[in-house]
């Protein structure tokens, strides 16, 4: 699974939610900034909800995903 981690820096005000919420510490803090390992992510999309400042977003990259549909007759 790849994940795409998009943090918008210009409104994002460093109130680490992101970083103590994450169960795969993805986000870290590091000399005043929030950095992003974006190989950790599991894509759970709990901090795009939980950021006050709706500062990301969370896209799933993956490709050759297919979807099969079945009818039931
Ligand atoms: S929760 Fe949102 S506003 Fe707070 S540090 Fe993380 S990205 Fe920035
Ligand atoms: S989607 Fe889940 S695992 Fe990925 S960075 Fe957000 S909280 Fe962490």
């Amino acid at each position: 699974m790849r994940v795409k981690i998009y943090l918008n820096r210009d409104i994002c005000n460093k109130c680490k939610l992101c970083v103590d919420y994450c169960p795969t510490s993805t986000f870290v803090l590091e000399s005043e900034e929030i950095k992003v390992r974006e190989e950790r992510c599991i894509y759970c999309k709990s901090c795009e909800v939980l950021c006050p400042k709706k500062a990301i977003r969370i896209a799933l990259l993956d490709e050759g995903l297919t979807i099969e549909v079945h009818r039931v007759l």
